[in-house]
């Protein structure tokens, strides 16, 4: 048995998201375009010998009880496998928290694959990928990582070809944005032929290497919600595209918004004028990061 294990939990962006449908379950069927980037949450993971799940994280406002996705990833491998060990997990967040960047997802992905390590559960990557999707649709593709088309629910997974290098900047600002408002507020069938991203497209594109394609292909439906409710995302948008963005998306239902740069010195320069510059006061949060492709832990 491992004693301690460090693990990084990588978010994720959507170079592209349609929305197929509602289902009669209430869920909605979506095609996305699933990404990692280079920013992540540590978590430390440690074995106890006295029973029970113990969680810390460095934001105040984020549940430490079996509300937090992490409790839930250890206790359902712990649970299933019958571990009478204990589990602290110190959790230390730095992807943009309700953002649409799947940070609890990727935290509750980590989790699984920590605990398999640490307790020698034997279990593949399928198979957490299995058990993943039960704490959230996102969680499989986080435990799969790298580019990917994610349909269904987002739990049909298919790898793409790595995606070449380039520079991504991500910017949240300061507000909230309800997953449940926006779906609420996403007609399906109201929306117009070019609401919806080319998706097929983009696959095409990732597969020939293509980013100049990929860039100019970027498409979310729901921004057709949350940028007339939430302008400043429109704001942001344009002024990464001023500061000589190749494309600029808004990820999952906002309100992250990133640009993606093919030249390194103008992604710097973007960044500064993001966080300290003219545009300063658009955005809270600002990251520089890349496409991160390794898949395995
Ligand atoms: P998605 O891209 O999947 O929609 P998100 O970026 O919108 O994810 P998260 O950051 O994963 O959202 O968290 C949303 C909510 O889940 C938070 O408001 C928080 O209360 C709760 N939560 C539970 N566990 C975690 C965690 N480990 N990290 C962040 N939030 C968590």
């Amino acid at each position: 048995m491992i004693k301690h294990l460090g693990l990084k939990a990588y978010g994720k962006i959507n170079l592209g998201l349609d929305v197929l449908r509602k289902r009669e379950d209430g869920y909605h069927e979506v095609r996305m375009i699933m990404q990692t980037v280079g920013l992540y949450d540590r978590i430390d993971l440690v074995c106890c010998s006295e029973p029970g799940i113990k969680v810390e994280t460095n934001l105040y406002y984020l549940p430490n009880n079996e509300n937090n996705l992490v409790y839930q990833a250890a206790k359902l491998l712990m649970d299933e496998f019958g571990i009478k060990h204990g589990v602290g997990i110190k959790l230390k967040k730095f992807i943009p928290v309700a953002a649409g960047m799947a940070g609890g997802s990727s935290d509750a992905a980590a989790v699984l694959f920590g605990v398999n390590r640490m307790f020698g559960l034997g279990l593949s990557m399928e198979q957490l990928m299995e058990r993943g999707v039960r704490i959230g649709a996102d969680v499989p593709y986080c435990i799969m990582r790298g580019t990917a088309l994610s349909e269904g629910i987002g739990e049909v997974l298919t790898p793409l070809t790595a995606m070449p290098q380039c520079q991504v900047l991500i910017a949240k600002p300061a507000l909230s944005v309800s997953t449940r408002f926006v779906y609420e507020n996403l007609h399906a069938d109201k929306l117009k032929t070019q609401d919806h991203p080319d998706i097929d497209g983009m696959v095409n594109a990732i597969e020939k290497g293509d980013l100049c394609k990929v860039a100019g292909l970027l498409g979310n439906v729901l921004e057709t919600v949350t940028i007339p409710a939430y302008p400043v995302i429109g704001h942001i948008k344009e002024a990464m595209t001023r500061y000589g963005a190749a494309g600029t998306l808004m990820s999952g239902s906002g309100p992250t918004v990133f640009g993606l740069f093919t030249n390194p010195k103008t992604a710097a320069a973007a960044y500064e004028q993001l966080r300290h510059g003219r545009d300063s006061g658009l955005a809270k949060q600002v990251y520089l990061t890349n496409f991160y492709n390794r898949r395995e832990s």
